[in-house]
């Protein structure tokens, strides 16, 4: 039995007015992909350690996957997906194909660029060829996604710490699947809201329960897999919103069914998504007066994960305003870290920081200080954390220790060549910075953070801050997205009907 594994992955913020191309992309190819992701907490390191485990061979292709951002050059994606084809088209027989999504590409061209992916590969595979893809949680779901995939898996949990698990599920059933032990038919229901980012955490009410239901349902022998996914709010798309999908073993009366509890689930949550956070001045404020360290300011609206530029400098500039102390703030400023590289180590110098790529992030902010220490921006995770990725690389990075009133701890700019999420405390640890310690971090990031950094966290306080991942929706205008509860651009939100399928 021979497998290919191939994946292609953004998740796109159509809201971002920077595209993402061909060179944003990391791409691992043949033995290399193997290589890479084979001791990852990933699910391509699920579906390699499947194949010991399942009994297959793996066809090892290629595997692609950018930082979100804004949505994929029309370029980029025909040149993945072209390179794609043409390695399937050299392999020797395949018997099936193991496929890693995001669920939530947006290409120039494709508002749901997964689905066109589909397309092209079972045009040219066939009907019946098994084709299992697993999907991010934050997947904007398209019905010919269903319709194209043999079967579809999505993640459990967000912070995301189940990708390997989901991986090895997706390899086990498409190895069942080919023996002909089971004949996997799926369904997807998805209810018309909106699933706000803020209550996507499934450790917490209401998405708990949610998911405790899909597990409880995966339980049930004739069913093989039944997710749930939150939808990916930051794109203008028309499959926009969360959704359940159930896959059985040939029954799909139960898939139908078994999805239309599920969406009833999340239907029924609608009225406990409501929130209010603070917005920058006040977080601040609260920061500041909070006798717990380190006090963990979310900067919602700079989420680098859900596509922003990380380089906002709404919180930066408060800190400075209201005269903070002990603060680490994270900025992806190349030209910055570039300045302090060329000053030295030990070097005093003067600089305009963050606020450089589009005008939703602020203006760059004025800050001096001296440079603590210049590091190639490399370090190794080694627990599991919501990438699922082992090797991190922010870039030729540079610490700057600000200048300011003696304080009992010193404030630090962290000023990165790449932007990098924060779901690994080795981003600030490889720099010598001792995170527990300082009495405020901030992390550009909305849930995901939590894994890395809830174990110092003294206190969390999430921001409604600006930027292109702002959390109330109503920052922006939406064109393409249906009609659904909680969008104020829908109208009469609040009247949104729910036409159950079943
Ligand atoms: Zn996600």
């Amino acid at each position: 039995m021979r497998i290919a594994v191939a994946g292609i992955m953004h998740e796109s913020n159509t809201f971002n007015p920077q595209p993402t191309p061909l060179e944003a992309f990391r791409v691992q190819r043949g033995a290399e992909l193997l290589s890479w992701w084979r001791d990852s907490p990933h699910e391509v390191g699920g579906f390699i350690a499947g194949a010991q485990k399942f009994g297959y061979e793996i066809f090892s292709t290629l595997m692609a996957q950018a930082t979100p951002g804004g949505p994929v050059t029309g370029d980029a994606f025909e040149r993945l997906t072209r390179e794609l084809q043409e390695r399937l088209a050299r392999a020797p027989r395949l018997d099936g194909l193991l496929l890693a999504l995001h669920g939530a590409m947006v290409s120039e061209d494709h508002a749901d660029a997964d689905g066109e992916l589909l397309r092209r590969l079972r045009a040219r595979f066939g009907p019946d060829f098994p084709l299992v893809v697993t999907h991010d949680y934050h997947a904007n779901i398209a019905q010919r996604v269903v319709d194209l995939s043999t079967v579809l898996i999505i993640y459990k949990t967000y912070p995301h710490l189940d990708h390997r698990e989901r991986g090895l599920q997706a390899a086990s059933l498409i190895a069942r699947t080919i023996r002909g032990e089971i004949r996997p038919v799926q369904a997807l229901v998805k209810p018309p809201m909106l699933l706000n980012i803020v209550r996507q955490n499934t450790n917490l009410p209401p998405m708990d329960g949610v998911m405790a239901a899909a597990r409880a349902l995966e339980a049930e022998p004739a069913v093989l897999a039944a997710s749930v996914a939150g939808g990916y709010q930051y794109a203008d798309v028309p499959e926009l919103g969360p959704a359940a999908v159930v896959v059985t073993d040939g029954a799909p009366a139960l898939a139908r069914d078994a999805a239309g509890q599920l969406a009833d689930h999340l239907w029924a949550i609608r009225e406990r998504l409501h929130f209010k956070l603070p917005d920058v001045a006040q977080a601040v404020r609260q920061a500041g007066a909070s006798e717990r360290r380190p006090v963990i300011l979310v900067d919602m609206g700079d989420n680098i994960g859900g596509g922003s530029s990380g380089d906002s400098t709404f919180i930066l500039h408060e800190l400075l305003r209201q005269g903070l102390s002990g603060w680490v703030v994270v900025l992806a400023d190349p030209e910055a870290a570039a300045a302090c590289a060329r000053a030295g180590v030990g070097a005093a110098l003067r600089l305009a920081v963050g606020g450089k790529r589009y005008r939703l992030h602020g203006e760059p902010v004025e800050v001096s200080g001296r440079v603590k220490c210049l590091h190639d921006g490399r370090y190794e995770e080694s627990e599991v954390r919501h990438d699922g990725q082992r090797y991190h690389d922010q870039g030729l990075s540079a610490l700057l220790e600000m200048d300011g009133p003696p304080a009992e701890i010193a404030s630090y700019l962290l000023l990165t060549s790449r932007r990098q999420t924060p779901f690994s405390l080795g981003q600030l640890l490889s720099v010598g910075l001792q995170p527990a310690r300082q009495r405020v971090l901030v992390v550009k990031a909305a849930i995901a953070w939590r894994a890395a950094y809830e174990a110092i966290a003294g206190e969390i306080i999430e921001v409604d801050s600006p930027g292109v991942t702002a959390v109330n929706p109503a920052h922006f205008r939406y064109f393409r997205a249906p009609a659904l509860w909680g969008l104020p651009a829908s109208a009469d939100s609040d009247e949104v009907k729910y036409d159950k399928p079943h």
